[in-house]
């Protein structure tokens, strides 16, 4: 590793510099409300590390998935109020992101100043798969700055020109949440304790399937809960009815449960299903059903493990010294849905040892069903970024800092 790893130290004397830092200010919104400021809050201690070393500190950042173009719904502006507020300054707001407003806003920072830059994706240089498009558009980033500091943990493995082709073109650290995620996860991918338990939910089933295959070889205990259940029930023969479900995937899973059997590893699936007979909507009561999961009715649809399950993973997870979570047991955002999630969630704060919840919305339920963070080993704030960690693929934004 060359020092590029060694933090925001390895840059020298900041004072008086400017310093791009790459946040991930991902949040949802309802309208200009933000939902959830998790993200916020775990962006604060670098870019309050860089302006108290007195340099002027320009974030980059997106929102949601826009088309690469001007887009008042996607901008970031409801952000940086927050951001303002939790930093306890105020915080500049350019309206593009390398255009006439943002040289103008960085021109007139001050040491220890900071300024949020427009939403990185309004821009379609961002995410382009050409090589050109991107460096041309990095290079413009790069113009504000005189060094880059990396800690939007949440786009580490996207090739983007804000993550990985600006830190080509400027001296470059990792921030210390990029740092931290990183030190985390490897503490879970070279010598977890054991016994050591992954527990894998939410609704990006063919995703999260990818991540089984390199688990299998490493934890002792695989437990299956969300969108993902149906398809191994499938798998094994059963209805599922209208509940979520990835055809394609049969013969993986199907592959996966007896590979699981031939090396001792655990996959522990629900027994039990709340169904209702719609996804719910504001327009309905929900109407929750337990049923054994082997007879899920043709008109109904699997939205939770249900409470026999829930007790079954909780004992599961009694004696874990080392736990990994990712996704929703369940449709936790109502509350009919949320118990199985919130069975987990228990569980893992009541773990003697390292336990790690990542994905966004894994995160946002620990928060929303009222956990305290401070319970869990870890919260990371990256979905993707930490399961493809986990399968064991390069980061193109942790490869660019680890570069001689
Ligand atoms: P994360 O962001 O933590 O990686 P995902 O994005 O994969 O998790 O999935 C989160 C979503 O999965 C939640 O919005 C939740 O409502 C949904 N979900 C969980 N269980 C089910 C299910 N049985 N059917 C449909 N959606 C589900
Ligand atoms: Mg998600």
């Amino acid at each position: 590793m060359s020092d590029h790893t060694a933090g925001i130290a390895s840059l020298g004397d900041l004072k008086g510099k400017r310093v791009l830092v790459r946040s991930d200010l991902n949040v949802p919104l309802d309208g200009t409300t933000i939902t959830d400021d998790g993200r916020i809050r775990a962006s604060v201690p670098t870019i309050k590390e860089l302006s108290d070393a007195g340099a002027r500190v320009v974030v980059t950042a997106h929102l949601g998935r826009p088309k690469g173009e001007p887009d008042p719904a996607y901008s970031l502006e409801p952000v940086v109020g927050r951001l303002s507020e939790l930093l306890g300054r105020p915080v500049a707001f350019a309206t593009d992101t390398v255009g006439a407003s943002a040289t103008e806003t960085v021109a007139g920072l001050q040491d220890g100043d900071v300024a949020v830059l427009e939403n990185v994706r309004l821009n379609d240089g961002e995410t382009s798969k050409d090589d050109e498009v991107r460096g041309a558009f990095a290079d413009q980033l790069a113009q504000l700055a005189d060094a880059f500091v990396s800690d939007g943990f949440g786009v580490v493995h996207r090739k983007q020109a804000s993550v990985y082709d600006v830190a080509l073109r400027l001296p470059s650290a990792m921030g210390g949440l990029v740092a931290a995620e990183v030190d985390v996860l490897r503490r879970l991918t070279e010598h977890p304790e054991r016994p050591y338990v992954v527990v894998l939910g939410g609704s990006k089933v063919s995703d999260k399937l990818g991540v089984i295959d390199n688990l299998i070889d490493k934890a002792d205990k695989l437990l299956i809960g969300g969108g993902m259940v149906f398809t191994f029930l499938k798998a094994q023969g059963h209805e599922v009815g209208k509940s979520l479900l990835e055809a394609d995937q049969l013969d993986t899973c199907t592959r996966y449960l007896a590979e699981a059997a031939d090396r001792g590893v655990e996959i522990l699936l629900p027994t039990d299903i709340v169904v209702d007979t719609a996804f719910p909507s504001g327009d309905r009561e929900p109407e929750p059903r337990v049923v054994p999961a082997s007879e899920i009715p043709s008109d109904a649809l699997g939205l939770d493990i249900g409470p026999e399950s829930a007790a079954a993973f909780a004992a599961a997870l009694a004696d874990a010294r080392t736990v990994f979570w990712n996704g929703p047991m369940g449709v936790f955002e109502v509350d009919a849905f949320a118990d199985g999630t919130r069975a987990v969630a228990q569980a893992l704060t009541e773990v003697d040892g390292l336990s790690v919840v990542g994905g966004g919305d894994s995160a946002a339920a620990v928060r929303t069903l009222g956990f305290d963070e401070a319970a869990f080993g870890h919260i990371s704030t990256g979905g993707g970024a930490s399961l493809e960690f986990l399968e064991g693929k390069e980061l193109p934004g942790i490869a660019v800092l680890e570069r001689d």
